[in-house]
């Protein structure tokens, strides 16, 4: 059977670019900080690597610390700031909302859009140490104004973190422009591997730092560097950002995917259809199908895609994200999201349509049975 991919937020498949990158690394012995020939091979890979990712994020290389993922990245920028005010948005992802339990949450609207006006109101009523915010969701894909939220932010004497990990990569990002003081970053999410990551760091001077033992990463960042890891993160932003173009064409697949959703149901919903949204993205609830069993019978006929998020999978309980849009608890416990990326064909958005077309007709005969 042909196995049709979409949850590309969850994960992507390797570029091949970042696989040529890692192969000949893989079997070592590279350790970055060695100054013998091994060593120095390792560093030279390292180095490419952290070029790749400031260019993508229109930084000099000296800003990126390599790290294990978002999650860590995110950890270590929230726990800097362990005991002062931080607000958050109330859709970010669980590695924010847990790294900062006593955070303040910036309410959205019903479309996931931060509302600036309350987050103005925030600033303006106690002093703020940190703003967090996320680019683009991870569930919705609903991209939020990051230039408007750093201003007011820097405007009361905040710092600004942003957690881009399903943007980067996908629309293009020049973090001074922006005025993003700390992003993190994740490579299996733009097509390299799973475990690295990394945080880049604006121009405001201040360098959080979670692991402490080791001078690795000018001391940032303890540990020894996953090579292999880090150069085919490198590699695989680079060719992110070579094609970033081609990732806007996914938007008329999305449509095309979106339309026929409608087509079925016009009642079907999709979540943050009036926001700005990543291409790649559709999170959406059909009436009368519950998201496991759409899930099951996709995954039977070769589909996968996935409920709410895949990050909090296994969990039964609606998405938070969907809760802070004041969605009905029923409608959002069938959200299902399909996420496309740079290995996408338009036939598997065919596939995708003949199979809900398929399991569509059959729930509607099962109802009227
Ligand atoms: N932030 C967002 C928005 C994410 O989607 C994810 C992964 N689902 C993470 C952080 C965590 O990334 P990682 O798995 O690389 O730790």
């Amino acid at each position: 059977m042909q196995r049709i991919y979409l949850d590309y937020n969850a994960t992507a498949p390797l570029r091949p670019e970042a696989l040529a990158a890692m192969q000949p690394l893989l079997q070592g012995p590279h350790n970055a900080s060695s100054i013998h020939y091994f060593g120095r091979k390792g560093r030279k890979a390292v180095e490419t690597a952290r070029d790749q990712i400031a260019a993508l994020l229109g930084l000099p290389a000296g800003q990126i610390i390599f790290n294990s993922g978002a999650t860590e990245g995110n950890n270590t920028v929230l726990r800097h700031f362990d005991g002062e005010r931080i607000l958050i948005s109330a859709t970010e992802h669980p590695s924010i909302i847990e790294a900062a339990p006593a955070a303040e949450k910036i309410p959205v609207n019903t479309q996931g859009l931060i509302d600036l006006a309350a987050l103005e109101k925030l600033l303006k009523a106690e002093k703020t140490a940190l703003v967090s915010v996320m680019f683009a969701n991870n569930e919705t894909g609903v991209i939020q104004p990051v230039q408007e939220i750093a201003a007011l932010a820097h405007k009361h004497g905040a710092l600004f973190h942003c957690d881009a990990v399903q943007a980067a990569g996908r629309i293009a990002i020049d973090m001074p422009t922006l005025g993003i003081d700390f992003l993190t970053l994740s490579a299996h999410k733009l097509g390299g591997p799973q475990g690295v990551g990394a945080l880049a760091l604006g121009l405001c001077g201040v360098t959080p730092t979670l692991l402490h033992g080791g001078g690795q990463e000018k001391r940032a960042r303890a540990g020894t560097e996953n090579v292999a890891g880090i150069a085919g993160f490198g590699a695989a932003a680079k060719a992110a950002q070579d094609h970033l173009h081609d990732f806007q064409v996914l938007e008329k697949l999305c449509n095309e995917l979106e339309s026929a959703l409608i087509k079925h149901h016009p009642d079907t919903v999709i979540f943050g259809q009036d926001a700005p949204r990543i291409a790649n993205t559709t999170l959406f609830a059909a009436p009368d199908l519950a998201a496991e069993t759409a899930l099951i019978a996709l995954d039977l006929d070769g589909i996968a895609v996935s409920n709410g998020s895949a990050c909090s999978s296994g969990r039964v309980e609606p998405s938070h994200v969907l809760r802070a849009m004041k969605i009905d608890p029923a409608l959002a416990a069938g959200a299902i999201r399909i996420s496309l990326g740079w290995a996408t064909q338009p036939g598997d958005i065919e596939a995708f349509i003949a199979a809900w077309t398929k399991l569509y007709q059959r729930s509607r005969k099962t109802a009227h049975a």
